[in-house]
């Protein structure tokens, strides 16, 4: 009978293959005392399987495929160091010498402890590194346990098939893809979890969270994963197969084809030039920016440097990672936004300061933090114009709802660039200096900010949750987050105005411009400039390439005279299949 599950897709793609189940099996950690004469020859048992699993994982390091990324294999790099840490290395020691325990205990003990701090972190990515402590925690208890570590042998009879399991380490995947694995489904992890991550970057369709599918599922039992819907269907009839294997072909032919369009102009059909840049949050995600050739970066997450650490970044530590972004770059611009804390990013650190731990989304966040207290601001403003001697920078302020939080901006910033003079550092004079649109007063007043400042970006995230009245992460009013919703449309259409009236730049950095089915709507309304997550980049520039600007403008003034969404989204069909 067929069946349909759900999960959360995390890499786009369908796959149809045979159902293999991986049972891990619990592990059962036995707790024993060890009499004092026998603790040195446990400790030394303990050492030796650290040893052991040092050595299996450069095994695998040895035989990672030649085409893996780099930061795939990073991974291995980082269970070998955390098995040099003092954590893994000395912490259970300590314990079997304190409890007279048995070293499974005691590292069981030492796991439990720490992984008990990453489930502390409110930050999704962190609090999913905790998969690494027990990935390696798990790889020691199985050598002392005497129990096989790798699921290679089992791997090596499984091409062609879609793996099923409660979840995979890092070294599974990689195994995986060298043994061509068509698909994997996890009952665990998130959309930021290592499984994830790595089926991204691998190309391999995935659905991760899909809980207790390994209930439903029989091995050998055929099965399809669109990990764009995310669905999986557990033997489908005849008609489904045939639908998805068409769906497939026509998937596959359309990847192929946009990766040839990743050196090609994004230029609409009546040649304008259409600027797509990409939005980062650490400077480790360039790798993907440079897989899709971007103009450059629209927007720079800076507020991902400060989380979860017990001290500030100062200003040099900003000056480097900034550095490293604007070299990488080789002349494109980088769009640095200040810090964003605040609401949804908090610093959920043991941060010795008087800054909140927490504040709402319509508190003291974001710009208004930042000029509250010079001294977090200070810092980046000084590291960002010493940064910009080095290459194309803009800065870019989040939150401002009004002229004045700007003009603040402006002074505190020339504050800061006599500070260096006095220092004899050298920075760009004329940085340009931009606001975000995302509250409903900055786009209502978005001519006056244009008039003062050099660019806009629009960041419709926000902008929806507060024209809306609807906070951004609770999942109880999500129903109402709408990107079409005419008032939403109307003041970005304000925007773009404001800034091709001032003459200056305006660029579109929300989820909204990674999605290609608005960006005909975008463009109709005069928008020129996408910031996006580097994965959709290329959709978005094939739908830009496909375009026809001078035929978009009748469908674009009736959709901004629309009363419902449901109306928007009828003429957004008609727009879209121009
Ligand atoms: C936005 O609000 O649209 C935006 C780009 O900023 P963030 O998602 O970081 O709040
Ligand atoms: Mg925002």
């Amino acid at each position: 009978m067929t069946l349909a599950l759900h999960g959360t897709g995390v890499s786009r793609g369908i796959a149809i293959g045979t159902a293999h189940i991986l049972e891990r099996g619990e592990l059962e950690i036995p707790q024993k005392t060890i009499p004092a004469y026998l603790i040195q020859a446990e400790i030394s048992r303990y050492q030796f399987a650290l040893q052991v699993a040092s050595q299996q994982l450069r095994v695998i390091q040895d035989h990672i495929p030649k085409h893996t990324p780099k930061d795939i294999a990073a991974f291995i790099d980082t269970h070998l160091l955390m098995i040099d840490d003092p954590m893994l290395k000395e912490g259970p020691i300590k314990i079997i010498e304190q409890k007279q325990c048995n070293a499974e205990h005691a590292l069981k003990t030492q796991g439990d402890q720490i992984i008990a701090v990453f489930l502390e972190m409110d930050d999704p990515y962190l609090r999913t590194r905790k998969d690494d402590i027990e990935h390696v925690v798990n790889r020691i208890q199985r050598i002392l346990l005497n129990q096989p570590s790798e699921k290679s042998n089992i791997i090596d009879k499984l091409r062609g098939q879609i793996i099923i399991a409660d979840d995979l380490s890092p070294a599974d995947t990689i195994l995986m893809q060298h043994h061509d694995v068509v698909a994997i489904i996890s009952e665990l992890g998130g959309p930021t979890s290592h499984t994830a991550i790595l089926a991204r970057s691998l190309n391999i369709p995935a659905i991760v969270g899909a809980k207790h599918v390994r209930q439903y599922i029989k091995n050998g039992e055929r099965i399809i994963i669109d990990s764009l819907a995310n669905v999986i269907i557990v033997d489908p009839d005849n008609n489904i197969l045939a639908h998805y294997y068409e769906h497939q072909k026509s998937l596959l032919r359309k990847q192929a084809s946009l990766h040839n369009l990743k050196l090609k102009p994004s230029n609409t059909q009546d040649r304008k030039k259409i600027t797509l840049y990409a939005n980062i949050e650490l400077p480790e995600d360039l790798s993907g920016v440079k897989k899709v050739a971007a103009s450059g970066i629209g927007l720079f997450r800076t507020e991902f440097l400060f989380m979860n650490r017990s001290q500030l970044p100062d200003e040099n530590e900003q000056y480097h990672a900034y550095l490293r972004v604007i070299k990488s770059l080789k002349g494109q611009p980088v769009t640095i936004r200040t810090l964003d804390l605040g609401a949804d990013k908090n610093f959920h650190t043991n941060l010795n300061t008087d800054l909140p731990e927490k504040c709402s989304a319509l508190g003291l966040r974001a710009i208004r933090l930042c000029l509250k207290d010079p001294s977090l601001f200070k810092p980046q403003l000084r590291a960002i114009l010493r940064a910009s001697a080095h290459g194309p920078v803009k800065l870019m302020i989040p939150m401002i709802s009004n002229l004045l939080e700007c003009q603040q901006v402006l002074e505190l910033l020339e504050t800061c660039k006599q500070e260096l003079k006095k220092r004899r550092l050298k920075f760009d004079n004329k940085l340009p200096v931009g606001c975000m649109i995302e509250t409903p007063a900055a786009a209502l007043m978005a001519q006056t900010l244009a008039n003062h400042t050099d660019f806009l970006s629009i960041g419709t995230n926000d902008l929806i949750q507060y024209t809306l009245a609807i906070d951004r992460i609770d999942s109880e009013v999500s129903y109402l987050y709408d990107p079409l919703h005419p008032a939403v449309l109307r003041l970005i259409q304000n925007t773009i105005k404001a800034g091709i009236k001032a003459g200056i730049p305006v660029s579109l950095c929300g989820e909204m411009a990674g999605e290609p089915f608005y960006t005909r709507l975008l463009l109709g309304m005069g928008l020129r400039e996408f910031s996006m997550h580097p994965s959709t980049l290329l959709e978005v520039k094939e739908r830009v390439r496909s375009s026809n600007t001078k035929k978009l403008t009748t469908l674009t003034n009736k959709i901004l005279k629309c009363d419902t969404s449901d109306e928007v989204a009828t003429y957004l069909q008609k727009i879209n299949s121009l």
